[in-house]
């Protein structure tokens, strides 16, 4: 049975590579970008005020005579002499022979003439043309994630559209006989579905769809036409019917439909049972353990296929409470983790086990414990922050 770093070595490796594609902007938030991308003008591309107020000559002492007003989006019209001044909005180009900005709260207003109660130093609330990016410059380098700051930029530079690579499409299916919808009462021996929930805001948290191919029942004829519908995507995630049981027919399901399985079972607690072949995931029925296999090998995966870096972070903590019991397996113990003083601090959260989805939700991070380990409180422990 391979360790969690095989196991994810190995899922990198047969991970496809990133496919460029042109997209508008609006879609590329969450993909990195393909292309280097190079300022094609300056920015500011004029010396622009920065305040509401008087542009002056930074020497003159006044008073000054209003000549014109400038607001955001004109050209100022006149050249500012010894003894005049110009009334300027924020974002209005600065008329020329003016060099400075003095804010409407520093001026008196009195008629036609402005007196200014604080002398202005030369280029004061005045961002000179250039001063953000100069034409040539490069705005964004390949590779880098397009998040909220890039994706404004982008816009600033011009680029309506981009090159990126690709978000792949995700699909979901769900199986297990026992499974009810969140709205129903389960019968008798049935349980609520929770992972068609945990597993798409999983997706969806990378800022990519997740086609709900819905629940099917442990039928392997049933069960091979949707696994047939989900192959037609980048990425098939499966949950439930992957462990030893007699109805687990997720495995052979796969095989009939042409799938080399890669890897099956990996020495991760919980989530053991969890299957791979490039394009599809088979994930432990159990909430926990699926959210966790998510989380370790899915990420990760999704990453290297957008040309993206998307494990999550780890850190070191003091543990506050130790890990008293050992496993031949690693460890993901779900874990509060904060920040104090000089460093990190984490303590488990009560978890009743790879079922209990309600300790996950206490946890913002996962006590990352080595095959065999434990700890006493005050230990330094490997922390996967989420
Ligand atoms: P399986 O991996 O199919 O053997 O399922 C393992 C455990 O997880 C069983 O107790 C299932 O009832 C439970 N389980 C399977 N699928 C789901 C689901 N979608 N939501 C919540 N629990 C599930
Ligand atoms: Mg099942």
């Amino acid at each position: 049975m391979k360790t969690v770093q095989e196991a994810l070595e190995l899922i990198l490796a047969e991970a496809p590579p990133p496919r460029p594609a042109e997209v508008s902007l609006g879609e590329a938030p969450g993909c990195a970008l393909a292309e280097d991308v190079v300022a094609d003008m300056d920015l500011p591309p004029f010396d622009r005020a920065m305040m509401d107020g008087y542009a002056v000559r930074s020497g003159d002492p006044g008073p000054f005579e209003v000549v014109e007003e400038v607001p955001a989006g004109r050209v100022p019209s006149r050249e500012i002499l010894p003894g005049t001044c110009a009334k300027i909005m924020t974002g209005a180009p600065l008329p020329p022979g003016a060099d400075a900005v003095q804010q409407v709260e520093k001026a008196v207003r009195e008629g036609a003439r402005v007196r200014l109660l604080e002398p202005v130093r030369p280029g004061q609330n005045v961002a000179p043309r250039g001063q953000e990016i100069r034409r040539g410059d490069l705005v964004l380098a390949r590779g880098r994630r397009i998040g909220p700051a890039e994706a404004g930029a982008l816009a600033a530079a011009g680029r309506a559209r981009v090159r990126v690579y690709a978000k792949p499409r995700v699909a979901l299916l769900v199986t297990g006989d026992e499974l009810v919808p969140p709205g129903d009462v389960p019968g008798p021996g049935r349980i609520r579905n929770s992972n068609t929930f945990s597993l798409g805001a999983q997706v969806r948290e990378l800022g990519l769809a997740c086609d709900d191919l819905g629940v099917v029942g442990d039928d392997p004829a049933a069960l091979r036409e949707r696994i047939r519908e989900g192959l037609r995507r980048d990425l098939l995630l499966i949950s439930g019917g992957v462990s030893a049981g007699d109805r687990d027919y997720v495995l052979p399901a796969l095989e009939a439909e042409g799938v080399r399985i890669r890897l099956h079972q990996v020495r991760i607690r919980p989530g053991r049972p969890f299957c791979f072949a490039p394009g599809v995931f088979g994930l432990p029925g159990n909430p926990v353990s699926s959210f966790v296999i998510f989380e370790v090998f899915v990420r990760p995966y999704l990453g290297r296929t957008m040309g993206l870096d998307l494990a999550r972070p780890r850190v070191a903590a003091r543990l506050e409470t130790p890990v008293a019991r050992p496993n031949e397996r690693a460890q993901f113990l779900p874990a509060q983790v904060r920040f104090e003083g000089t460093g990190y601090a984490a303590r488990a959260v009560p978890w009743a086990g790879s079922a209990d989805l309600f300790a996950l939700t206490r946890a913002n991070g996962f006590l990352v414990v080595p095959p065999g380990a434990t700890y006493e409180a005050g230990a330094l422990v490997e922390c996967m922050l989420l």
